[in-house]
């Protein structure tokens, strides 16, 4: 072993011990002819202390920013005056009797002894510098804990991880596949899974009652700060349960998780909040409401069932609706910003914005004329809305109000600081909808995926309304985003031939992607559920990084490229040969 001691660990305790301590020179300075050293590894920082005129500890002097040093020395007490609280060895530091280089380090291309702003292009080509950085140090030992108690938990409950393969084929997701050319098997692919969906399921046939993994699934969607090509699931599947019983599993999870490695935060409640999607979506204009504030939307259609406005009636009259939102205090928003909120609204597809502000010296906004004293009245008893406050209209189909009165709640949650940002807001979202109508490929999708179970009730509204059937499909969210979606599966292979047909699945293609599951199913399938947290989501919100970037140690950038290792990159003829694939690019890049 290089050293006897971390650099971390030592304390006052530790004075008059001879110790021995490798790593990096984190920061260097020479005072009256003294060299001072802050070596660091990543259990933390402690001061050396060398007499460079002393031939034994001579090396120190040329030693520069990142060099790898072994030094052995004395720990000894800082005199009084020179200790430092802010580091947890600051009472301490070590006086060096020898001093080895054990590796120089040219010029870094940026400080990593600092959390500076750098070029994201930058931190990405030199990651593994960008990570000796404390944030980020930091976000991987989170990620190992919060790894390691997932573990422990279900570990200790009887759940069994189990890996499943990557080489395997379409999981209906959603997203688009990534393909893996077969050598053995020219012309044929594998996809990589979009997640172990099939694969648990499938496991549950087996008997595996309680099954999970830590589960990385590839997906092949344009990229946005929460999301990556490759993610990291927490993948569960359970059998003989109901829905009641996968949610208080996965919320004893994470309520113990809370209290136990990440004390700083507080969750809003315990037992967590449990909405209908209608509900959240009626309140919130979300199916990921934050819940941390309130600001909730309010319908009024009934209050303007009379109105003279004519905008407001027509909008009524074409079946649509107006709602509104409250925005404390901001009455005195001057006519910019007004415009400004306006204009932001229309970025939503709204096509307007009205807006009432009570202000101290009467009622103005731009609806202000349009809207009856006794509206006003009615509105502020239904809203709750004070002297003071502005209040925001959005009249239009449900869909774009919803949309555009939520994306204004949470624009004012950021502006007027609403949300507490120690607060963790975990809830549950239930009863989604089981099928969307995609109006541009004119057929209907699966809101969640096809194995989720359509309430048994609603099973005769497959020939008359799909629309209208519910699922038993359920989501995690937290502070505004989606951490978990998960449901009670098909286990009974005539409802699932049902699902693939509205789905518009032909018979062949049925047979083709899923014959293996409709077969499964008929040798005695369990009643099964399941659901799969994204932890790059959840460690980004607990770490409150603003990017899932920062909790993954080798992410890809926004073009889904490794800017490290420069992959993509192209294929040897050779290896293209072997797989009997002849690219066709200049048809690629012609436009769609
Ligand atoms: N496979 C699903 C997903 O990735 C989760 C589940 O239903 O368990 O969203």
């Amino acid at each position: 072993m290089y050293k006897t001691h971390s650099c971390g660990e030592l304390r006052s305790e530790h004075a008059g011990q001879m110790v021995e301590l490798a790593g990096w020179v984190h920061r260097q300075r020479d005072h009256g002819g003294v060299t001072f050293i802050d070596l660091r590894d990543r259990y933390g920082i402690v001061q050396v202390v060398a007499d460079p005129a002393r031939p034994e500890v001579g090396a120190i002097q040329e030693a520069r920013a990142e060099w790898v040093l072994k030094i052995a020395g004395i720990v000894r007490r800082r005199p009084a005056g020179a200790e430092n609280p802010n580091m947890a060895t600051g009472q301490i530091e070590i006086e060096a009797t020898s001093v080895q280089v054990l590796n120089q380090a040219r010029p870094l291309p940026f400080l990593v002894n600092k959390d500076e702003d750098t070029d994201e292009a930058l931190r990405l080509k030199y990651r593994y510098l960008d990570l000796r950085r404390e944030r980020m140090q930091n976000n991987m030992i989170l990620r190992h804990h919060v790894v390691k108690f997932i573990r422990d938990y279900l570990s200790e409950r009887g759940f069994l991880e189990i890996e499943t393969p990557m080489l395997f084929k379409t999981t209906p997701e959603g997203a688009r596949d990534y393909l893996v050319p077969s050598r053995l098997q020219p012309g044929m692919f594998y996809a990589l899974p979009q997640s172990p969906q099939q694969l648990k399921q499938l496991l549950m046939v087996s008997g595996f009652d309680r099954y999970f993994q830590i589960a990385r699934c590839l997906r092949d969607e344009d990229l946005r700060g929460d999301r990556q090509p490759e993610f990291t699931q927490l993948d569960l599947e359970m059998s003989f349960v109901e829905r009641d019983d996968v949610l208080q599993l996965v919320e004893g999870l994470f309520t113990k998780m809370v209290k136990d490695i990440l004390p700083q935060k507080r969750l809003l409640a315990s037992p967590w909040p449990c909405l209908t999607y209608a509900e959240a979506v009626e309140r919130y204009g979300s199916d990921k409401p934050d819940l941390r504030f309130g600001m909730e939307l309010y319908g009024l259609n009934e209050i303007f069932a009379h109105t003279d406005f004519m905008v407001f009636q027509n909008v009524i009259k074409s079946g649509g609706v107006i709602k509104c939102i409250v925005a404390p205090g901001c009455a005195e928003y001057t006519r910019k910003e007004v415009d400004d909120l306006t204009t932001f609204a229309r970025e939503q597809g709204a096509k307007g914005l009205a807006t009432l502000a009570l202000a101290a010296d009467g009622v103005k906004g731009t609806a202000q004329k349009f809207i009856k004293p006794e509206d006003v009245s009615a509105i502020q008893a239904r809203t709750g809305a004070k002297t003071g406050d502005l209040v925001l209209f959005i009249a239009d189909s449900k869909a774009v109000a919803n949309k555009t009165l939520s994306a204004l709640r949470l624009l004012f949650r950021d502006r007027l600081g609403l949300a507490d940002p120690d607060v963790l807001a975990f809830a549950w979202v239930v009863d989604f909808p089981m099928f969307e109508y995609n109006a541009e490929d004119q057929k209907w999708d699966a809101a969640h995926h096809p194995f989720t179970m359509p309430k048994m009730e609603d099973l005769p509204k497959f020939e008359t309304d799909p629309a209208q059937i519910l699922s038993d499909a359920y989501d995690m969210v937290l502070n505004g985003y989606e951490t978990a979606s998960g449901s009670i599966r098909i286990h009974r292979s005539d409802i699932q031939q049902k699902v693939f047909q509205l789905l518009g699945l032909k018979d062949e293609e049925i047979q083709s992607k899923f014959g293996h599951m409709i077969e499964a199913f008929q040798f005695g399938a369990p009643p099964h559920g399941g659901m799969a947290p994204g932890i790059d989501r959840l460690l980004m919100i607990f770490a409150g990084e603003p990017n899932i970037r920062e909790v993954i140690a080798f992410p890809k950038n926004q073009a889904g490229r490794d800017l490290m290792a420069d992959a993509p990159s192209p294929a040897s003829e050779r290896q293209l040969n072997e797989l009997q694939i002849k690219l066709d690019l200049k048809k690629a890049e012609e436009p769609k």
